[in-house]
């Protein structure tokens, strides 16, 4: 028996499933993705057929149970076992934006509404948990994606349908996807007035304007979209003015999520960095046999050791149902500094071979370089643990 939630038998037969998932599956298919832009649609079938789609969500809704424990070891192993950043971000994009439409479900199911809560599982959820379909999320405009109460893509309601005009962008899986949850302002200014609706790509109206070419995370799609009158059923709208609550509420998932990509990403550069300092030789003898750069070697692996700790620690902690806001906006500070020091360090280590397009080191310090940008920007974050403290 383990008191550590990380190494319960399940856990760590979780980890050796991912982990060879990984080597098999994503690893030798990396530089062929990259260039298409895209992910295959072979690798979410591949991916829920090992449950990894579902984690996080009921069975009841196809989902294989678990919780932020469980997404965690997933990522952690995604990562160290020869993944990127870009394969968690566009393979798991349903995390971001089918927990509300999850959410809205249980809500009306509650509420006695079961043919409403049916149809948007069985429309929405099923079929993305079973990766035959992409849910993307789109809440940042073009206008600014910090101040998301701001945002002002407009959704009116015409008798039994609700009419959405706007543009959204930097929106990951967008390209693939199926459907959007689209954030919109269905209300007065402010937090208050936002909804999320659930938008079917192929709905009239309903663009992808661009698909957009970016640093790292290349193999995930990412794109701008335009909404011109596009009509859905009011029905497709998860709770009328409660979209930011609903952001809100999952934000700290979200937040891990980014926080466990940055410190994995730090173990692997510095398991590559570790091996590649044994084999090169400078001046007559191995990197490592300097002890600049064992030092080296021990600072980065200090790093990631103590973002893996805390960072799990928080992940435990929600997972036990902890309110853990401000940790884990702290968690995502931390993995993200984590994988940013270490992968700039590994590009180091590895000299000119570091620098070449189609290295590994070369492609994480590319692909760390959003997570301090995306999920709220560091200094966004740091603005919110001011007020959070109370200071
Ligand atoms: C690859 C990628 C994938 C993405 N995927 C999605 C997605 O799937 N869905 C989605 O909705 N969005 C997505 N985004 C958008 C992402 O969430 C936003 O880029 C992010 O929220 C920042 O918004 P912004 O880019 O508009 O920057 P802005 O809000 O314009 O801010 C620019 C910079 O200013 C600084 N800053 C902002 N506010 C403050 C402040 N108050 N004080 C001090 N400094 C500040 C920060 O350094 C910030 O990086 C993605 C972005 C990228 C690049």
């Amino acid at each position: 028996m383990t008191d550590d939630p990380f190494r319960t038998p399940e856990r760590l037969a979780l980890a050796d499933a991912v982990r060879g998932f990984t080597q098999d599956h994503v690893a030798p298919h990396i530089d062929e993705w990259e260039a298409a832009g895209e992910l295959p649609m072979e690798l979410q079938k591949r991916a829920a057929a090992l449950g990894l789609l579902g984690v996080g969500f009921a069975e009841e809704v196809g989902g294989s149970g678990g919780d932020t424990v469980d997404m965690t070891v997933i990522i952690e192993q995604i990562l160290e076992g020869g993944g990127t950043g870009g394969v968690v971000a566009g393979m798991l994009t349903h995390g971001i934006a089918t927990p509300h439409i999850a959410d809205e479900a249980a809500r009306r199911r509650a509420a006695g509404d079961t043919a409403g809560a049916d149809h948007l599982i069985d429309r929405f959820v099923r079929p993305v948990l079973a990766g035959e379909a992409i849910a993307a999320l789109g809440v940042t405009e073009p206008d600014g994606g910090s101040d998301v109460a701001n945002l002002r893509t407009r959704a009116v309601l015409d008798g039994d349908d609700v009419i959405l005009d706007g543009a959204k962008t930097y929106i990951t899986s967008a390209t693939r996807a199926d459907h959007v949850v689209v954030a919109a302002r269905t209300g007065g200014p402010g937090a208050a007035g936002v909804s999320l609706i659930v938008v079917p790509t192929d709905t009239p109206g309903f663009t992808v304007t661009r698909r957009l070419d970016k640093m790292g995370w290349r193999c995930s799609d990412t794109a701008e979209l335009s909404l011109t009158g596009v009509r859905v059923p009011a029905a497709n709208i998860l709770g009328l003015d409660q979209g930011f609550a609903s952001l809100a509420r999952h934000f700290v998932t979200e937040r891990l999520t980014l926080a466990v990509t940055g410190y994995a990403t730090g173990q692997r550069c510095l398991d590559l960095a570790t091996r590649w300092t044994s084999e090169r030789e400078t001046f007559g003898k191995p990197l490592a046999s300097r002890q600049v750069v064992r030092h080296m070697l021990a600072e980065m692996h200090r790093q990631v050791d103590v973002a893996r700790v805390y960072c799990r620690d928080v992940a435990a902690r929600h997972a036990a149902g902890e309110e853990v806001i401000l940790p884990a906006l702290l968690a995502k500070q931390t993995g993200v500094a984590a994988g940013e020091f270490v992968a700039d360090r590994a590009v180091q280590l590895f000299g000119g071979a570091g620098y070449m397009t189609g290295s590994e080191v070369e492609r994480h310090y590319r692909d760390v370089r959003i997570l301090g940008i995306g999920g709220g920007a560091t200094e966004v974050m740091t603005d919110l643990a001011t007020r959070l403290m109370s200071l």
